[in-house]
């Protein structure tokens, strides 16, 4: 309750960033990231990136490499609660591949696991305005069945090697979590839904070294990211006009962004000098959006 009304006057978006430590078996240097306080965090940028020097960006909250998963789920769980007062919570995680937004959806995931790539289509139609017509809705009783969910899911994200390597990094991925309950007193009924978006990879199309199909794919990807930011950051300016029909990924989840709904926007870095032209862009996002 207190949360919420915390919540109502901050208003109903909030920025999170997360940074990825190094991973085992990378030689150790440099990190560009050189400082992690709660609300913020610093990036050392090099002159090629404009002013030599530190940047501070500011968060609603910022987690560093040594955060654990239980840290970070503590730090979220008022808002997912807040499902069962019966909002709407969108949770996009945001990054370039390799920057750790799975690993905070869903903890370390098995990196051989084969994909299958199915392709979902997103309708609009008038009497069930936007819907995903092949997507299952499942009941569930406890966690593990969602758990069992989240990793068809993930098996089912769309194949398509780049040179950056990673699969799943070519689709977004929803996992929607649908709420009703009935208050026992009153007995009035209590409708909730969560959001879990794992985003495709960030990183521009030039990136990975993509042709073709790929290429197109690359930057179609890029358009619906930046639709995304642009809804959102409406949305944090409480513009009159908001961009919903500019990406399916905005159209699909209209009714979870904006109104009353809450929207958490997870931004991910990876620590590496090299990706720090990436991480400046993801920043950029962030500061866009908040
Ligand atoms: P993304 O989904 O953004 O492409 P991943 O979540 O797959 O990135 O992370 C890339 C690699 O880094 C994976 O091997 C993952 O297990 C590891 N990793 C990411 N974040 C963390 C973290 N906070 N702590 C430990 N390992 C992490
Ligand atoms: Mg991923």
């Amino acid at each position: 309750k207190l949360y919420n009304q915390v919540q109502d006057l901050k208003g109903n978006i909030r920025v999170y960033c997360r940074v990825r430590p190094f991973l085992g078996g990378q030689p150790s240097h440099y990190s560009s990231v050189s400082n992690v306080e709660e609300g913020s965090i610093s990036i050392i940028t090099p002159s090629k990136y404009g002013k030599e020097g530190k940047k501070t960006f500011n968060f609603n909250r910022a987690f560093g490499p040594s955060a654990t998963q239980g840290e970070v789920f503590s730090d979220t769980q008022p808002l997912i609660r807040s499902v069962l007062d019966g909002y709407n919570v969108c949770i996009f995680a945001y990054g370039q591949t390799g920057s750790g937004k799975t690993f905070t959806m869903s903890g370390p995931d098995d990196l051989n696991e084969e994909t299958i790539g199915v392709n979902y289509h997103i309708r609009n139609s008038s009497h069930n305005g936007i819907n995903v017509p092949d997507a299952n809705l499942v009941p569930v009783s406890c966690t593990s069945d969602v758990i069992n969910l989240m990793n068809l899911g993930h098996k089912n994200r769309a194949v398509g090697s780049t040179a950056m390597n990673d699969r799943s990094s070519r689709s977004h991925s929803c996992l929607t979590v649908h709420v009703q309950g009935k208050n026992l007193t009153s007995g009035s009924t209590i409708r909730g839904s969560m959001h879990l978006v794992d985003l495709a990879g960030s990183e521009r199309a030039d990136k990975t070294e993509a042709t073709g199909d790929r290429l197109k794919e690359a930057q179609h990807i890029n358009k619906s990211l930046s639709a995304l930011g642009d809804v959102i950051s409406s949305l944090a300016q409480k513009n009159a006009h908001v961009p919903y029909r500019n990406s399916k990924l905005t159209q699909l989840l209209q009714d979870s962004l904006g109104g009353q709904a809450k929207t958490l926007m997870f931004v991910h870095i990876s620590p590496e000098p090299e990706a720090l032209g990436e991480t400046l862009s993801t920043l950029k996002f962030a500061e866009r959006v908040s």
